[in-house]
């Protein structure tokens, strides 16, 4: 039987961090077996906010390189960059046109970005979902692996797919969204996602000693103002980060210790700290082979834009039949009579 498609992707915005990985990329990975699976560095996604070119350049390459260091398999998966893919934009404004401005106005992440880039406020910010959802159906993706914040970005893409497909006929299926066992990562404020815009993160590529420093002064439940007062782990992003990356022993300690006060937050990180080492470690080492291994890089990409644009292409030809306007772009092998 034919496998379902998968599709997601990742900004080229900054190193990629634990909320990436926990979120969205321990499923990118565990789904490469059971399902076709077309990830993207989502490059265009990347210029909705002022970026710096020379950034852009080193980004798309790190960001390759993380993939694959944290165990996207280029023999099983697409790996491809989204710009070189130009049915992207080409789905992309054929969905504009069926997508009213409403429905992009009360997209939470617009409003918070309206808010974040008063001065900065550009039609890719507005129009993010739009290509978002080309990238999913271009490859008539069944389910596609995100963390939590992408949750109103997918149900717009499934009014989108229904609005095309009532208009123009079946076409698209409804993408369903995969989330990861921990849905969300808060940063080291222990308010706000963890991300790569904000600067409160715990990047792949960090030392032992680079994560303490961050973990060591991370917020932890604001209730437990001294070392004796019992702790709520509910309500620490520290415990968020065990569920992410603790083995259930030390789940279960560090909630029960917490708990009656037995152990304190430090400690508590401490073998946080060990947990999440031992997790990046392997990840670090092939991302150490990777980075002398620069043509496999660019081959890798080359090889997943030609894979990829053979399904945008063949989507594409669908989408314009429907549309009405293949036998014109089909001009030059057909008589136009
Ligand atoms: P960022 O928000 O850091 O710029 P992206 O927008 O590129 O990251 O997100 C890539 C994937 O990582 C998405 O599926 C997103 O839902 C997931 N993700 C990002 N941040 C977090 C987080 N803090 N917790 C869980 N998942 C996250």
């Amino acid at each position: 039987m034919k496998k379902k498609n998968v599709f997601s992707g990742i900004q080229p915005s900054g190193r990629l961090h634990i909320g990436n990985y926990v979120g969205a990329m321990r499923n990118m990975i565990d789904l490469q077996d059971e399902y076709f699976c077309i990830y993207g560095i989502v490059d265009y996604h990347a210029m909705t906010v002022r970026f710096d070119p020379e950034e852009m350049t080193k980004s798309i390459f790190n960001c390759t390189i993380d993939y694959l260091a944290a165990g996207i398999d280029p023999e099983k998966s697409i790996l491809m960059l989204q710009s070189t893919v130009s049915e992207h934009t080409e789905l992309a404004w054929v969905l504009n046109t069926i997508t009213p401005i409403a429905w992009l106005t009360r997209v939470p992440t617009f409003k918070e970005k309206q808010q974040d880039n008063p001065n900065y406020l550009n039609m890719g910010l507005l129009d993010y979902p739009v290509l978002m959802a080309a990238d999913i159906i271009l490859y008539k993706a069944e389910v596609v692996p995100v963390g939590e914040d992408q949750l109103p970005h997918l149900e717009l893409t499934r009014e989108i797919v229904r609005r095309f497909n009532s208009y123009f006929g079946e076409t698209f299926p409804e993408p369903k969204e995969k989330l990861g066992a921990v849905k969300k990562i808060l940063g080291l404020d222990g308010v706000n996602k963890m991300s790569k815009s904000l600067d409160n993160c715990i990047y792949l590529d960090e030392t032992k000693e680079e994560i303490w420093k961050k973990l060591s002064t991370a917020v932890t439940d604001t209730r437990r103002k001294r070392r004796a007062d019992p702790g709520n782990p509910e309500d620490c992003n520290i415990f968020t980060m065990h569920k992410a990356f603790s083995k259930k022993e030390d789940i279960d300690y560090c909630a029960r210790e917490c708990r009656h006060a037995g152990i304190g937050c430090l400690d508590c990180k401490k073998i946080l700290l060990d947990n999440i080492v031992a997790e990046l470690k392997p990840i670090q080492a092939r991302r150490q082979e990777l980075l002398k291994k620069k043509d496999y890089i660019y081959e890798v990409l080359h090889d997943g834009t030609i894979r990829a644009k053979k399904i945008a292409h063949k989507t594409m030809d669908e989408v314009y039949e429907r549309i009405g306007i293949k036998l014109y772009h089909n001009a030059g092998q057909n008589k136009l009579s």
